[in-house]
């Protein structure tokens, strides 16, 4: 089940702000987090987030950090709330009842919402050593900030797709929760390619590594640089095949069909 834990209005006192004075006196913030929490049913905290634990988190990003914006301190928290707890998605709302605007006001304020994202990645090589640049991707994966990797796929050995001559490929997927937003991810996918040496000289000819975004949660996605779901996977058995693995009931958000549907009926064609 998915619950819904609320901190409201915990008031704190901090330094942030644009203002020297602020930075050096400090005021009161008062910090209200929206936690949706996915719990077992027992009646057992350990499942659920200690709300006091988390009281406890927040008061001391607001002490201890300063900020110029409290758009900054709200992501600071909802990050670390989400990183540090068992927490699914956060709306952290901010409020400066003492800013310095010279004019009577209640409160100013922000609010965000930020949450753990699913996104399943396709790795590709067919140069050098290909199991090597495979292992490397998932640990520069595993290594990055705000990204984990829950679940790697077999490797397997395919015929090349788009009629160049070259050789094997060995391919793979995996499955990544990740706060990153999916540009964001691409940035990092390409980071991860080009530390593998990989250049760009044929399109669809041999590289060292390729990182593809297949899904990221529900999300379409077409611009002039990313397209999710990855275009034409419906008809890439080297795909289809480690996603069926890791996600054989995740449905395409387009084509509305399940990946291992999408397999079975490529493999009829
Ligand atoms: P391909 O993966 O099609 O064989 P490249 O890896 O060279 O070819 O990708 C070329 C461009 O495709 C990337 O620079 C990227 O901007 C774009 N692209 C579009 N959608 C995606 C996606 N879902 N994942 C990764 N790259 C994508
Ligand atoms: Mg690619």
């Amino acid at each position: 089940m998915l619950d819904k834990v609320i901190i409201n209005k915990l008031e704190c006192f901090g330094k942030h702000g644009v203002f020297k004075e602020e930075n050096v006196l400090g005021q009161k913030f008062v910090v209200s987090a929206e936690m949706l929490v996915s719990r077992s049913s027992n009646d057992d905290l350990a499942t659920s987030v200690n709300y006091g634990e988390v009281s406890l988190f927040i008061d001391n990003i607001v002490r201890n950090k300063v900020f110029k914006l409290i758009e900054t301190l709200a992501e600071n928290i909802a990050e670390g709330i989400l990183k540090n707890f068992n927490v699914h998605e956060v709306t952290v709302k901010v409020e400066k009842p003492w800013a310095p605007v010279g004019l009577p006001l209640k409160t100013v304020s922000v609010e965000i919402t930020r949450e753990w994202h699913t996104a399943y990645i396709a790795l590709g090589s067919n140069l050098g050593d290909k199991q090597k640049y495979l292992d490397d991707a998932v640990q520069g994966l595993a290594d990055t900030e705000d990204c984990i990797v829950e679940q790697v796929s077999d490797y397997l050995v395919t015929e090349p797709y788009g009629g160049v001559e070259q050789d094997v490929f060995l391919n793979g997927a995996l499955k990544l929760r990740t706060l990153l937003t999916p540009e964001e991810l691409l940035d990092r996918l390409h980071e991860l390619e080009q530390a593998a040496h990989r250049e760009r000289i044929v399109h669809w000819g041999p590289r060292t590594l390729d990182l593809d975004i297949l899904l990221y949660d529900q999300m379409i996605i077409d611009t002039p640089v990313l397209h999710v779901p990855h275009i034409d996977m419906e008809n890439r058995d080297f795909v289809l095949i480690p996603l069926t693995e890791l996600a054989p009931y995740y449905r395409h958000p387009v084509l509305n069909k399940t990946i291992s549907q999408l397999l079975k009926e490529l493999q009829a064609k």
